[in-house]
């Protein structure tokens, strides 16, 4: 590209960015999460006017439609609560809507119309037929007793239920949202639908569940690090492992590091993290999932329990590591968090949450040459093993431990080929560039074929 072209692009990037920004005031996470997609697809369809002219891109960053809506419930108090629900349908190019509902105080508008921007490419992703989707509340589970959350649950599905379906839009769980929630969700729209289909993923074993569901995030962004070394030839086995989070994601993740021969010395949560130098196994692993999905408790306390060290109010990128894996949630990771993993001779970042790494993290670990898979890559096992629950229960079957765990492997190791097709650059493997062209292409030309619509 001559400079001239260079400059015309970055122009032409910008100026789709201040529209975009003008569009949508103040969402400055769904910016970010589009800033980055456009810096890598508008100069790959500069030479391709098919889709320059039909304004693919723009349809893209304007989601098929935004739904808000009240949930009122009632506390163990009898007192009256509102909180605001949403659901983002992005784009339902290659599939139904799918994607996971989020359950935190934080939660607004800009958030998930970021996460149903990223879902639409990561699903695209995954070889699989879904469009992309995200929603949830303001609603914190923090606290709220087991009859709290199921009115709340019971609340917010009465007005979902009216906009999803399994050939319409499936949600599944996400940060706050996990088996005892998607349980209280099913049995509400099973309730008010008067009909048993697959709705919503995630579900228990005993009422339509896939096995491997629970595991395929955390195992997806272990296999996907896996394939990166592997290009360098690079094993895990005796490698350090820095992760955030202590979630659904973060757990499982340690858990397939464990089994590959990783030492895994950092978890945390919202208040801290912890730092065990001799590593975590089995049953420390157990300890946290106890510890997370029945008691609910705090990770300091596995400090307490185990003597290991707990940094109040600190992310634990400044542990010495050789890979991290950043499982907890967005812009964890800033450019100062990124310069600290590099000099600590971190080699490769595998992303189990969605949008961790900062603007001006991406740039060093790039300009470092440092492994870096983007979350939508990265993490897309999640909702492969989404995809394949859909298939098992639109057949009534079930299918064994090993084949769906066969099936993963081989999506995330098809995703890693995606990255590398289209992600070819001048210093080698660039895994933004690759996964976004890869996952635009499908969805760009499904969008084509149905003409202005
Ligand atoms: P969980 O609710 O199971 O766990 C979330 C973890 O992150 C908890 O340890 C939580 O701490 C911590 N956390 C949440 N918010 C913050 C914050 N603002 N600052 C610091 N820590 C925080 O969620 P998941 O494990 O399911 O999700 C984690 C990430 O992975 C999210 O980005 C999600 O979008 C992404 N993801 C999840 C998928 C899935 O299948 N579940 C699929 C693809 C992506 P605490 O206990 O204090 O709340």
């Amino acid at each position: 590209m001559s400079q001239n072209q260079s400059a015309a692009v970055t122009q032409e990037i910008e100026k789709f960015m201040n529209g975009l920004i003008r569009r949508n005031p103040g969402e400055t996470e769904f910016h970010q999460a589009v800033r980055e997609v456009a810096t890598t697809i508008i100069p790959f369809i500069e030479d391709k006017p098919a889709y320059k002219d039909a304004k693919v891109l723009e349809r893209l960053t304007e989601p098929d439609r935004v739904i808000s809506f009240r949930v009122c419930w009632e506390d163990d108090n009898r007192n009256v609560r509102v909180n605001r629900g949403y659901r983002v349908q992005c784009n339902n190019a290659i599939g139904p809507y799918k994607g996971g509902l989020r359950f935190h105080h934080d939660v607004n508008l800009g958030t998930l119309k970021f996460l149903s921007f990223e879902q639409t490419f990561k699903n695209s992703l995954t070889g699989l037929p879904m469009g992309g989707a995200k929603g949830g509340s303001d609603f914190n589970p923090k606290g709220k007793s087991d009859h709290e959350v199921m009115r709340f649950c019971q609340a917010f599905m009465t007005q979902l239920s009216r906009h999803i379906g399994a050939d319409t839009d499936i949600p599944a769980g996400d940060i706050g949202v996990g088996a005892r929630e998607i349980g209280y969700l099913f049995g509400q729209h099973k309730r008010l639908t008067n009909e048993f289909t697959g709705a919503l993923t995630g579900k228990g074993l005993a009422f339509g569940g896939s096995l491997v569901r629970q595991e395929a995030t955390g195992y997806g962004a272990v296999y996907f690090m896996e394939d990166m070394l592997e290009v360098e030839g690079i094993s895990l086995d005796g490698k350090t492992a820095v992760l955030s989070g202590s979630g659904n994601v973060a757990t499982f993740a340690a858990k397939k590091l464990i089994e590959l021969g990783a030492k895994v010395v950092t978890l945390s949560d919202s208040s801290g993290f912890i730092y065990d130098p001799t590593g975590l196994d089995f049953d420390k692993l157990e300890f946290i999932m106890e510890l997370k999905t029945v008691r609910r408790g705090r990770i300091s306390e596995y400090a307490d329990h185990f003597h290991a060290q707990y940094y109040e109010g600190e992310r634990p990128w400044r542990v010495k590591c050789d890979v991290a894996l950043p499982c907890a949630t967005q812009n964890e990771i800033d450019a100062g968090d990124a310069k600290a993993l590099i000099s600590n001779g971190c080699i490769a970042i595998s992303e189990g949450a969605n949008m961790p790494s900062t603007d001006g993290a991406i740039k060093m670990f790039q300009k470092a040459g440092v492994l870096y898979a983007p979350s939508k890559a990265a993490n897309a096992g999640g909702v492969a093993v989404s995809g394949l629950e859909m298939s098992q229960n639109s057949a009534r079957i079930s299918w064994s431990e090993e084949e769906l765990n066969n099936q993963l492997r081989t999506i995330m190791g098809n995703i890693h080929n995606s990255c590398i097709q289209h992600g070819q650059d001048t210093n080698g493997i660039n895994y933004v560039k690759g996964a976004n062209i890869a996952g635009f292409i499908k969805v760009a030309d499904a969008m084509l074929a149905y003409g202005v619509v």
